[in-house]
């Protein structure tokens, strides 16, 4: 595996590889690298002939509120796991070399960028979709690969590569989770042992509200409701937003159906921790186009 720091080695490296006939494939990540991830660099692996990955804690897509000083930082073993699924090229720039004094650019997905998390978190879809434009342009890749975790992100990213006309396919990737249903995140080694059982609260809630669409219901605030209880359950977890929304607009829906995304966030303790479920799981996007394929 190529280690490459700079965003002329990096140019470098991947225009080498997409002047030949290979097809690169590309996962972003922030580190602090779990079996999530490794979900995504596998099916990149197995669907392209190239592998890149980045590794880069993005400082602006932080509030100045937010955990970036304390967020995990594990390179090393980052790069040995990377390594040892087959990546060929892996991309670990600092911040200076992202944003260079006068970097004044970016990237805003009017609209999209303050639904759901977007809403609580200010600035930072901006920041998720300046950096990702980037990246996407330093790359080049053929296919990048984007967890179902970070639903809304993927939103976001799908009417940016449509605006810009860029020329990559976004691949989603379901969730990955502990045996216990938590999904995993970097974050939850944030976690207290009281708060690891806490958390559960958001798993439970959308396993709820799946029931209950299986069972028939389809008023979302019904679903809302019942996921609210949940929580009710669990005082110590405080909810940011639970809400039904179309995947592709982010925009909430009165009736449920399915390929419709409920979502759901949370504070346990000062950690924030986000879920989702895509109601019936049916595989694609509900009003999305090809290119945004969960694979199962
Ligand atoms: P991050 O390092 O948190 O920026 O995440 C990098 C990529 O991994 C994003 O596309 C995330 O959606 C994805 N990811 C994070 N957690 C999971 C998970 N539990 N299952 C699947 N993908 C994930």
């Amino acid at each position: 595996m190529q280690i490459l720091k700079t965003v002329a080695e990096m140019k470098a490296a991947c225009r080498a590889i997409s002047r030949t006939e290979k097809k690169s494939g590309f996962v972003p990540t922030m580190g602090a690298l779990h079996a999530g991830h490794i979900s995504l660099v596998r099916t990149a692996r197995q669907q392209c002939d190239v592998v890149a990955a980045s590794i880069f804690v993005n400082p602006v897509q932080f509030a100045p509120n937010e955990d970036l000083a304390k967020y995990p930082r594990t390179l090393q073993e980052d790069c040995r796991m990377l390594e040892a699924e087959g990546v060929d090229l892996l991309f670990t720039p600092d911040a200076a070399e992202m944003y260079p004094t006068g970097a004044s650019t970016v990237v805003n997905v009017a609209a999209l960028s303050g639904r759901l998390d977007g809403a609580s978190r200010p600035g930072h879809f901006q920041g998720v979709a300046t950096v990702v434009a980037k990246l996407f342009h330093i790359v080049a890749p053929d296919k990048a690969y984007f967890g179902q975790k970070d639903a809304a992100q993927v939103a976001v990213l799908r009417q940016m590569v449509r605006d810009l006309d860029m020329d990559v396919a976004l691949i989603v990737c379901p969730i990955v989770r502990e045996t216990d249903g938590l999904a995993l995140s970097s974050r939850n080694r944030y976690l207290g042992a009281a708060e690891r059982q806490q958390a559960l609260a958001l798993q439970r809630s959308l396993q709820q509200v799946e029931r209950l669409f299986a069972q028939g219901e389809r008023s979302s605030k019904k679903l809302i409701a019942a996921a609210q209880q949940v929580f009710a359950a669990e005082p110590a977890a405080r909810v940011d937003y639970i809400t039904l929304v179309d995947w592709a607009t982010l925009l909430q829906v009165e009736i449920a159906a399915p390929g419709h995304l409920f979502a759901v966030a949370a504070w346990i303790g000062a950690t924030r921790l986000i879920d989702n479920v895509i109601l019936s799981r049916p595989g694609f996007l509900a009003s999305g186009g090809d290119e945004v394929k969960v694979v199962e």
